[in-house]
């Protein structure tokens, strides 16, 4: 038993020397619970952006960062699930990680772009926006290049469901009631002004059914 005991107490010798190492040698990034928050020690920029998300009333939670290997990450993003609207706030579907500069645009363009929109051309405040995805680990379709989904920098959209009831989809409305397809050239348009490219159905067939909304300044809108 004696050896036993000897391990215990250099265990315990072990234990206490981990307990005498300073705060400041904690490596920078080391993740644990905090106040509304994951990540404890985010960086100033995420901080900055975290913050300025949620003054829009939007509700989300910080994730942790994530490296997958072949280029595709997921940092700084975070799991989107309302947004912030004139009065109350939307739902967001289906949204996986985002980087939380494209949420910030993505929230501005819903409250701005579409909801007035909505009310000004069908005559009813938006209550849902419904999504394909945000993250997915893949290149631009036809291309060796990844997609800027592959660092969970682009969402792809794909209907609207207004309080009412009415729900017009990419796919169905861009060609349906003048309305619709006014409604959706419009945020379409209003889409452009934001975000760095915006792919629709008259992009090619692969965009029939949804709107790609990507983070940036390519200024490509299609
Ligand atoms: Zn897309």
């Amino acid at each position: 038993m004696r050896w036993r005991t000897a391990l215990l107490g250099s265990l315990m010798l072990t234990l206490a020397g981990c307990g005498a190492v300073p705060e400041n040698r904690v490596p920078e990034r080391v993740q644990r619970p905090a106040s509304g928050s994951p990540i404890a020690t985010m960086r100033p920029e995420a901080q900055l952006c975290h913050a300025e998300l949620g003054r829009t009333g939007s509700s989300f939670a910080p994730l942790p960062d994530q490296f997958y290997g072949a280029g595709c990450m997921t940092v700084d993003s975070v799991k989107l699930d309302r947004v912030g609207g004139d009065s109350g706030a939307f739902e967001v579907t289906n949204l996986g990680a985002l980087a939380c500069p494209l949420a910030n645009t993505f929230a501005a363009w819903a409250r701005f772009g579409v909801d007035r929109a909505a009310r000004q051309l069908l005559g009813s405040p938006l209550a849902r926006i419904e999504t394909m995805g945000s993250y997915a680990c893949r290149n631009v379709s036809g291309t060796g290049r990844l997609s800027a989904h592959s660092r969970a920098e682009a969402i792809d959209v794909s209907a609207f469901i207004l309080e009412d009831g009415r729900r017009v989809s990419v796919l169905s409305g861009w060609n349906a009631s003048r309305e619709e397809r006014e409604f959706l050239r419009t945020i379409h348009r209003s889409a452009c002004k934001r975000f760095g490219t915006v792919l629709g159905p008259d992009y090619n067939a692969a965009h029939a059914n949804h709107l790609h909304l990507e983070h940036g300044s390519g200024q490509f809108c299609r």
